[in-house]
């Protein structure tokens, strides 16, 4: 197992819970990041002590230096400042940030070295192209924290040879709407959409599942990951996220990996693969589920999955655009800005409006990144 961790986002729900493993397993910690929120980041530098923490708020990070100064912990601020905490040579860097501005911190920790336990799907989404070329050439591993991924890469284990993969199986909860339609949802609440079932999670992504946007982002980040087609990527609502996701071979066996859902499972399967240790998760008692069931996504009514899939077969800078348009939609959602079902219709946009090129650079993405959410905001303005 790894000795030392540096966390990135480590104030939020993927963050908390990672640390909750390092105590767990006494791992050093090297680095932590945070956006604002340094009450809970001055706990965890109290804690852990780590030699250098970054605050991307540069107000708030001027705040901690004053909190902390009984410490000899280090506060740099600002999107150079979290990247400096990701190229601080960890042994592995766990990137729980949430959206794009995890992109750039994601490539530093790569080309420092560390091996990366990567929850910051966007990373991926936007910029896989990068990221998984990079890692190859330094030769650092992108170890899965999302669930499904976790999942593939657990039931992958023992394969010999790729070809020997049909299909990757990702389950869905389906959000708080499943079963509902278009017409039910054009009025539906912050509140409602943000009343997950099965998992407790930061704001953006609980509404990436109310859109089921998040089932789109996950097909993307699983093409990246496992190196698969879009179209040998089936997606399955399973409401009682039991099964966390499947691979089909080609012999027509399906191996799954199950358990509750609680995300300190595969967290601590990327830091300590490939071994397993004690987990304080909870056993999976399956006799307390009478009924597993499984069913077709409505992709009309969650249009989003389709839309994301669409775009990585158009590929280049498709992804990165309807990453970039949901970002924005997602966040004037829960400002009330928007309405819900205006968040399918801005990824729409970006995916109509977004050009072809194929042969497009790192910069490139940010680029196009910070031109959609600009054209997402106008859309509604
Ligand atoms: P949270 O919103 O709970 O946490 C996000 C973290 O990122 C916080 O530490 C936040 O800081 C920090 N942050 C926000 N904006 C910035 C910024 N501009 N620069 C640097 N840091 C920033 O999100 P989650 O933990 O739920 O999700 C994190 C990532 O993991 C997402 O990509 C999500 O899709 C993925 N994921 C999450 C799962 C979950 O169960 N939560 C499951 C699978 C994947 P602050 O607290 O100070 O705002
Ligand atoms: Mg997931």
């Amino acid at each position: 197992m790894i000795k030392s961790l540096a966390v990135l986002g480590s104030t939020g729900s993927i963050g908390v819970q990672a640390l909750e493993v390092a105590r767990l397993h006494n791992l050093r910690i090297d680095a932590l990041t945070a956006g604002s929120r340094i009450d809970i980041l001055e706990n965890q530098i109290r804690e852990f002590a780590p030699p250098v923490v970054a605050v991307a708020d540069e107000k708030a990070a001027e705040e901690l230096r004053v909190k902390i100064a009984d410490t000899s912990t280090k506060v740099l601020s600002g999107a150079e400042g979290v990247k400096e905490c990701a190229a601080c040579g960890s042994e592995c860097v766990l990137n729980s940030i949430v959206g794009i501005a995890g992109l750039a911190p994601t490539v530093a920790a790569i080309e420092a070295g560390s091996d990366i336990a990567l929850a910051n799907k966007e990373t991926l989404v936007a910029g896989g192209k990068f990221v998984m070329a990079l890692a190859k050439e330094k030769g650092v591993s992108i170890l899965p924290v999302d669930s499904e991924h976790s999942a593939i890469f657990q039931s992958l284990q023992g394969c010999a040879d790729k070809k020997q993969i049909k299909r990757l199986i990702l389950t869905a909860s389906g959000g708080p709407f499943l079963g509902r339609k278009k017409e039910d949802l054009e009025n539906v609440t912050v509140a409602q959409a943000l009343n997950h079932p099965n998992w407790s999670m930061g704001a953006k992504i609980t509404i990436d599942s109310a859109t089921m946007m998040n089932k789109g982002l996950e097909l993307i980040e699983a093409a990246w990951l496992f190196s698969m087609e879009a179209k040998d990527i089936d997606i399955v609502v399973h409401r009682q996220s039991i099964v966390h996701s499947l691979v089909e071979y080609t012999d027509n066996s399906v191996i799954a990996q199950l358990g509750v859902p609680d995300m300190r499972i595969p967290i601590q399967y990327a830091l300590t693969y490939p071994d397993r240790f004690v987990s304080p998760v909870r056993q999976l008692d399956l006799t307390e589920f009478s009924t597993l069931t499984f069913e077709k996504p409505d992709y009309e009514t969650f249009a989003c999955i389709n839309l994301c899939r669409k775009a990585f077969e158009k590929g280049g800078l498709y992804p990165a655009a309807v990453n970039a348009a949901n970002e924005k939609a997602n966040e004037l959602f829960r400002e009330g800005k928007i309405r819900f079902l205006d968040i399918a219709r801005a990824v729409e946009n970006a995916l109509e409006t977004a050009e072809q090129n194929d042969d497009y650079s790192l910069e490139d993405v940010f680029e196009i990144d910070r031109l959609i959410r600009t054209q997402t905001e106008r859309l509604f303005a």
